[in-house]
């Protein structure tokens, strides 16, 4: 192994300047006599780079090895064998920096059920609302659910338009209600949505958290640095080691905190010997710590898109051609146009069978026809649903393949590999079936793109599903809190266990994922955690939180 080429020493080394990485940097490095590194794989989220801060360009960065780290999963059994892509942030403000900007916390009974589990007691809802509210400033309503002050400044979709109109209407008439915020006083029900987006710019983790501190003189963060290895002395993590720019470098940490997300941060603990011992003396890894659950219990959610032409010129469909982009792009230097939203402006939680606890279905609507990747279903005008069930009980698994940092792990998700994420796949695409169907669209409806008219049965929507689902890029839980046997952190402190100086902050350390996008449940992990690492008093919960609280 080459020897390091330069040692300094840190009170902190953050493993990833993404999304928690972000908030712990600031969080961190507010004691001047602390001295805190962040490294970043990827390259700064340059100011003047308009694929990052202008929410309607979010679809370019995927795939560019500039901005993604371009995951594939392993051919997925149950869903006809393909690879499924999986985009990660690989920049500053990590998936923050390219991710839909989709705010959602969840719902309340997600924080219940976590605190069900031994040792989570204090990750109940009444515990994380506080942190929800902390870091927040949201723009839209003041009530006791919504914070005022926080730096990640939230604001609603306008929602506007014929299109948004008649989806609202056709919720109402298929049986749905409506909701004021969903991240607040309910979530069942169609509304607008939160999106991290202040005045036409992404608010991503850098630019609310990492941006305003990076004048101090305690804090470095450096970017194309790519880590390879936690250096440990017995049982205590003292240092990292990185690549930049070709060389092997070493840093000196008091503590190592990896932040480098569900994919990125079991691989760097099985990469530094600290997982399940067969796979890494299989791979000629020494062994540090023996923990089984390091890369079990991997959760996403899935997509689809049920997309309809549309009869009237309402959709936001002619912004896509080429020729309106430069058009676009002038408009939203001068502050407004369709340069300024991310689309996602709408959508709801719906239950997919009256005799579930809470809404198990997500559901945004576009007034445009379009996938993830910029492609469209049609080259005229038209509207569609993304919808997925949100709590699949499929789980997969995530395993180095190679010693070499450099290989990508092998991703298992199990997509429709369980019996209740199946029969939930053909209650959703019904569910958005019936939305679409109402009379509400009766005017605007050019017939239904996809699935299409030749999908009906059970079998046929399974299968479509199979050869069209998306990963909503969500993966998460793959190094998860607990005290049980694949228990990877503790609960309180976020520390590895069995290991000193070593912690996880990310979406990783979910015991199970959330029920909708889960940007914001990772920031409000970062923020409870920041608290936990510097040993100040957590902030009181707040009992009365759920009262009404999207039940
Ligand atoms: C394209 C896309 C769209 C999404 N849309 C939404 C949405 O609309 N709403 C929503 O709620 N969620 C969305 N998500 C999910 C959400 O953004 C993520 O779950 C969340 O940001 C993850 O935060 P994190 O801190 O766990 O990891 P990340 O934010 O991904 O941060 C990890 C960071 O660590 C760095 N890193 C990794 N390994 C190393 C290493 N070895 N050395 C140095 N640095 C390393 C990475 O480059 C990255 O910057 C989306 C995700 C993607 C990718």
């Amino acid at each position: 192994m080459p020897s390091p080429a330069a040692e300094d020493t840190f009170d902190f080394v953050i493993v990833g300047g993404g999304s928690a990485g972000c908030v712990l940097a600031r969080h961190l490095s507010a004691d001047p006599s602390c001295r805190v590194l962040v490294l970043e794989a990827g390259r700064p989220d340059f100011w003047w780079d308009v694929f990052i801060h202008m929410p309607a360009a979010f679809a370019f960065p995927l795939g560019n090895r500039f901005y993604d780290w371009g995951y594939r999963s392993e051919p997925e059994p149950h869903m006809a064998g393909r690879e499924i892509y999986h985009a990660r942030g690989k920049v500053l403000g990590g998936s923050s920096s390219i991710n839909g900007m989709i705010f959602q916390r969840g719902n309340p009974l997600d924080y219940e059920a976590w605190a069900e589990l031994p040792g989570l007691e204090r990750w109940s809802y009444a515990h994380c609302l506080p942190y929800f509210k902390r870091m927040e400033t949201c723009a839209d309503g003041e009530d006791a659910y919504r914070g005022r002050e926080g730096p990640l400044v939230v604001e609603r979709g306008p929602a506007k338009g014929r299109l948004f109109d008649a989806f609202f209407e056709a919720a109402q008439q298929a049986g749905h209600g409506l909701t004021d915020d969903v991240n607040g006083s309910r979530q069942e029900g169609f509304g607008r949505f939160d999106r991290n987006v202040r005045r036409g710019l992404r608010w991503s983790a850098a630019r609310a958290h990492l941006h305003p501190v990076r004048h101090r003189k305690n804090l470095e963060v450096r970017c194309r640095s790519f880590a390879q290895r936690i250096v440990f002395e017995g049982r205590r993590a003292v240092g990292v080691e990185y690549v930049r720019a070709g060389k092997v470098e070493r840093v000196t940490a008091g503590e190592v905190i990896s932040c480098g997300g569900a994919i990125n941060s079991p691989q760097l603990l099985q990469l530094s010997g600290v997982g399940p011992a067969p796979l890494l003396r299989g791979l000629g890894i020494d062994v540090v710590q023996d923990l089984p659950g390091v890369g079990e219990n991997l959760q996403d959610h899935l997509e689809v898109y049920v997309q309809h032409a549309c009869m009237r010129p309402v959709s936001l469909a002619p912004n896509f051609r080429w020729r309106r982009r430069p058009w676009v792009g002038l408009q939203w230097l001068a502050g407004r146009g369709p340069g300024m939203t991310n689309h996602f402006e709408a959508g709801g939680f719906v239950r997919s069978r009256p005799e579930l606890p809470y809404p198990n279905l997500m559901i945004h609507f576009l007034p445009l026809a379009i996938r993830y990747d910029g492609t469209t279903a049609t080259r005229g005008h038209g509207y569609q649903l993304h919808i997925g069930p949100m709590l699949s009980d499929a789980r997969g698994t995530l395993r180095i393949r190679s010693a070499d940092p450099a290989v990508p792990p092998a991703l298992r998700f199990g997509y429709l590999s369980t019996e209740q994420d199946r029969r939930e796949w053909v209650e959703a695409v019904e569910c958005a079936r019936t939305i679409l169907g109402q009379r509400a669209f009766a005017d605007l409806d050019g017939g239904e793109l996809s699935p299409g008219s030749d999908v009906h049965t059970s079998e046929e929507i399974l299968d479509w599903v199979a050869r069209e689902g998306e990963t909503a890029l969500h993966p998460s839980c793959t190094c998860k809190m607990g005290h049980d046997e694949l228990a990877v952190v503790d609960p309180d402190t976020l520390r590895v266990r069995g290991l000193e100086g070593l912690r996880v902050v990310d979406a990783s350390v979910m015991p199970t994922i959330t029920n909708a996008n889960i940007y914001a449940p990772v920031m409000m992990i970062a923020e409870k955690a920041a608290d936990a690492i510097l040993g100040r008093k957590p902030l009181a919960p707040e009992v009365a939180a759920l009262t009404g609280a999207g039940l």
